[in-house]
């Protein structure tokens, strides 16, 4: 069983922020910003590539309840997901990083040169 079944199935403690039936948002144990939360779906999806419809519209309405809850909405804020290596992707279930509470900056993602690719 994967890190973040675990946290869902209660093995594992976690900071939860909000939950429902479907989806689990909980404190990022490592924070990058003020907020840094994380919200996955409560069934084990991979990664983005693998998501599907029904998960990815419950999931936006689950974000935008979390982002209120907060009180980020109005500020601003960045929903990330890593897929797989290049990604950056360590935990192999789908999640989004919720990031907020101050100021984001918006540089510096790799050390290629962006023209390098197309
Ligand atoms: P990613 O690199 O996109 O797979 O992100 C995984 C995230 O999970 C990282 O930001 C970690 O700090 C976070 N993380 C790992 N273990 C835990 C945990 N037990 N509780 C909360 N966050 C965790």
């Amino acid at each position: 069983m994967c890190l973040f079944c675990k946290i869902v199935n209660n093995e594992i403690a976690a900071n939860i922020e909000l939950e429902n039936d479907d989806f689990i948002a909980f404190h990022d144990i490592n924070p990058k910003a003020p907020v840094h939360i994380l919200a996955i779906p409560k069934l084990h999806v991979e990664s983005f590539n693998e998501v599907s419809p029904d998960v990815m519209s419950g999931m936006s309405a689950f974000i935008q309840e979390l982002t209120k809850r907060l009180g980020i909405d109005k500020s601003g804020y960045r929903v990330i997901t890593n897929v797989g290596e290049n990604g950056g992707q360590e935990v192999k279930h789908l999640h989004w990083h919720i990031l907020g509470g101050s100021k984001l900056k918006w540089d510096h993602f790799c050390d290629a040169d962006p023209k390098d690719f197309f």
